[in-house]
This record gives C-alpha cells, sequence and structure tokens, in this order.
C-alpha cells in the first residue's frame, strides 16, 4: 500500500478526497441500492481514510464515514422512525491473524470465559422490528442507526415477517433486529422473470414494427441478491399501475429474513444472545440454523475456515461470518465505539473474483 502522507496538508487534502468517493458510494448503495463499485474497493477505500485518520486523529471529525452507521437517509418517501435503541454497524476484520487478535483482546477485556456465537454474515440489509404486547407495530429500516425509514405497510406483503407473535413470556415490547435477504433460489427466479417481461415486451414492441436494435430494456437483469432485496423492500406502492403493483407483491413476498439480534426489550429474562434466539424462534420469527455456539478461539477459526470452503452450499449469498460475544452481561461491560459494538466483529471472505467474471459474462449476453 501506498505510504501515508507525512505532511498535514496533503493528508488532509487525501481524507478529502477519499471521503468524497466514499460518500457517493453509500449514497447510491443505501438510498438506490445500487453499488458504483465492488463491496471489496469500498472496504478499501475506508481502510486507507482510516489509516489516514490513525496518522492525523485530528482528521476523525465525528462526521468522518469511518465514525458514522449507514447514510443518513435520502427519502423515497416513506415516514421516519426513531429506534428505541440504536443500530449499530460491525467493525470488520481481513484475515484469521487481524481475527485473533481481536478475540484475544477481547477476552483480556471480558477478564472472564467468553462463549462465542458464531453466525454467517447474511449479505442483506438490516431491518428492526417493533413488537408491542406481541403485534408488531413497526418495521424500520437501519438508517443512519438513530433514525431509519417505517417500511411497515409493505410489510404486510412480506409474509415472513409476523405481524403477530405467539407463546409464552413475550415481554411487553422489544426490538428484534435481522437481515431481510433473498435467497440465491428466489434471487434467479426473479432474474428469470425479467427475461421473460423483456422478452414479452420485445415481441409486442417487433409486432409494432420496431426493429431489434430500437428496442428499449424496460425489464433489466437484477445485479445482485442484496441490491435487489433491498430495491424491494424500499419500493412506494404509491402511483403504481396494476402490473406494477402485482410486480411490487411478487418481489416483496419472496423476501426472506433472519434475525440475528435484540435492541430494546423490557426485562430480559435470558442470560445470553443465543438464549435470545431460542425465544424468538419459539414465538414465530425466523432465526438462522447455521449459528453455533464454541467456547474456544480455534473452534471459532475452524468454523470460518470450514463455511469459507462450503460458501455457496448456504441458501443465501454470505460476506463473512460475524463472532459475537454470547453473554449479555458483557455486552454492557465491553460497551461501543460511535458505529459498532465492541462485542463482536465481521470476518469478511475475500471476493470472489472468477465468480464476478463469470457474472458479468452472462451479464453481458
Ligand atoms: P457491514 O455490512 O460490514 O456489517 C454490519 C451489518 O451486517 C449489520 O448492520 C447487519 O445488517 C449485517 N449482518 C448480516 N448478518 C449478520 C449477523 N449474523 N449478525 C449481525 N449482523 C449481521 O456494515 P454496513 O455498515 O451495513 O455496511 C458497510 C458494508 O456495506 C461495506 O463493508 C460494504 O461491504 C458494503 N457497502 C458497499 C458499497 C458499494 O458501493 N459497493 C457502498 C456502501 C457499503
Amino acid at each position: 500500500p501506498d505510504e501515508i502522507p507525512a505532511d498535514f496538508d496533503a493528508a488532509r487534502a487525501e481524507a478529502e478526497r477519499l471521503t468524497a468517493d466514499i460518500e457517493r458510494y453509500r449514497l447510491a448503495y443505501y438510498s438506490e441500492a445500487t453499488s458504483l463499485v465492488s463491496d471489496a474497493e469500498y472496504d478499501a477505500l475506508i481502510h486507507r481514510l482510516e489509516a489516514v485518520e490513525q496518522a492525523f486523529p485530528e482528521l476523525a471529525g465525528q462526521d468522518s464515514p469511518t465514525q458514522q452507521v449507514g447514510a443518513a437517509i435520502v427519502s423515497a418517501g416513506f415516514p421516519e422512525h426513531e429506534h428505541a435503541e440504536r443500530m449499530l454497524s460491525l467493525d470488520n476484520v481481513f484475515s484469521i491473524d487481524e481475527f485473533r487478535e481481536w478475540a484475544e483482546k477481547t477476552r483480556l477485556a471480558a477478564g472472564r470465559p467468553v462463549r462465542w456465537l458464531s453466525e454467517l454474515k447474511i449479505d442483506g440489509l438490516a431491518i428492526s422490528l417493533a413488537y408491542r404486547d406481541g403485534e408488531l407495530e413497526t418495521a424500520t429500516t437501519r438508517g443512519d442507526g438513530r433514525v431509519g425509514e417505517d417500511i411497515t405497510e409493505n410489510v404486510d406483503l412480506i409474509p415472513v415477517i409476523p405481524r403477530r407473535l405467539e407463546g409464552e413470556g413475550i415481554p411487553e415490547f422489544f426490538e428484534a433486529r435481522g437481515e431481510v435477504f433473498l435467497t440465491s433460489e428466489d434471487f434467479e427466479a426473479l432474474n428469470a422473470r425479467q427475461h421473460q417481461l423483456q422478452a414479452e415486451f420485445a415481441r409486442e414492441q417487433a409486432a409494432r414494427g420496431r426493429s431489434e436494435d430500437q428496442i428499449p430494456v424496460r425489464y433489466p437483469e437484477f445485479a445482485n441478491a442484496r441490491n435487489t432485496a433491498a430495491g424491494s423492500l424500499r419500493q412506494r406502492a404509491e402511483k403504481k399501475t396494476a402490473a406494477e403493483l402485482a410486480l411490487m407483491r411478487d418481489r416483496l413476498g419472496r423476501l426472506s429474513l433472519y434475525v440475528h439480534g435484540i435492541g430494546a426489550w423490557s426485562h430480559p429474562a435470558f442470560e445470553n444472545q443465543s438464549d435470545a434466539y431460542r425465544l424468538l424462534d419459539a414465538w414465530g420469527l425466523p432465526v438462522s440454523p447455521h449459528s453455533r455456539v464454541f467456547d474456544s478461539i480455534d473452534e471459532v477459526v475452524a468454523f470460518i475456515e470450514d463455511r469459507g470452503e462450503h460458501r455457496h452450499d448456504v441458501e443465501h449469498e454470505i460476506d463473512g461470518i460475524v463472532v459475537k460475544v454470547d453473554e449479555l452481561e458483557l455486552h454492557a461491560e465491553l460497551g461501543e465505539t460511535s458505529r459498532a459494538p465492541r462485542w463482536a466483529i465481521a470476518y469478511k471472505y475475500p471476493p470472489e473474483e472468477v465468480h464476478t467474471r463469470l457474472l458479468d459474462i452472462r451479464v453481458g449476453v
């Protein structure tokens, strides 16, 4: 990697350039569900900005993208909703060595044995589901972590999100946090549908005498499952024709959810995050079957490596492994930074170049 400028003005100029690029990519990603660069390229820019800020801490202001969760909302027209408890992002590591370093540091800070809740990192988008007396009150996107978009009106069309929970011990109020995503199968099905619609449209246009090169792409292929899920979730029913509404229903109806955290919770009666998952599962919220709890860091490393080798055997896209301290008392003791908890880390797998190239070829056809 290039050396960090030794001179403050040069460092500031570089930080400003990086920030401008990152802001543009973040806006496209969070507000329009489009990726202008790959995730790996984006992560490299963030990494570089962090390094510059580490050398010159006075550049790391509160409004730096390295200190923030997501991005402020550019409204798609949904009402805004403030989370009862803030939604955070996750810190990243990109190698097993970095992961071991984080885990050792965390174990030392904990001062007692730690059990590690290890989960697949689902490539989707975060949602908060607030339940009052067992009824869904609001469904909200993460937004900037404090305020998100209230997308409750769309949840009626997402069958996997329960409107009402059933069972013993449901608290008066709680927030479940989870990931909305498309399974690889549903992503393929949506694209097959786009191809079919485009073919029908092209036939109709040809029948009107348009030559092939004059026919526009009205139903483009979706680029990836994450952005398609994000775009689907934030669709507005307003001003849509009947045919467009039917498509919107189809897209929302295919979304999946796994719950992977809790926010505000009146009187929690459990010790571990994995216990919370068992309760949420019993009340009807979908919980990932792929999570495991381990006593040793070596077992977590083996899990990371094994899942990395079999990452395409899973029903959804994964971009890493999330490792969390299971004990909730320790969450409170370890605390959080402005953007991420100190009791969890995301290990990110290296990007898969071959796979991307194949996809590019397919898109180009
Ligand atoms: P993140 O995706 O690195 O990690 C935090 C998120 O992971 C959580 O908010 C949660 O939604 C999700 N998650 C998935 N599985 C989880 C699990 N089992 N437990 C807990 N959380 C889980 O961070 P982020 O702040 O959401 O986004 C930053 C990332 O988004 C970047 O690293 C990059 O990959 C991508 N991004 C890409 C672009 C682009 O232009 N390509 C732009 C902006 C962001």
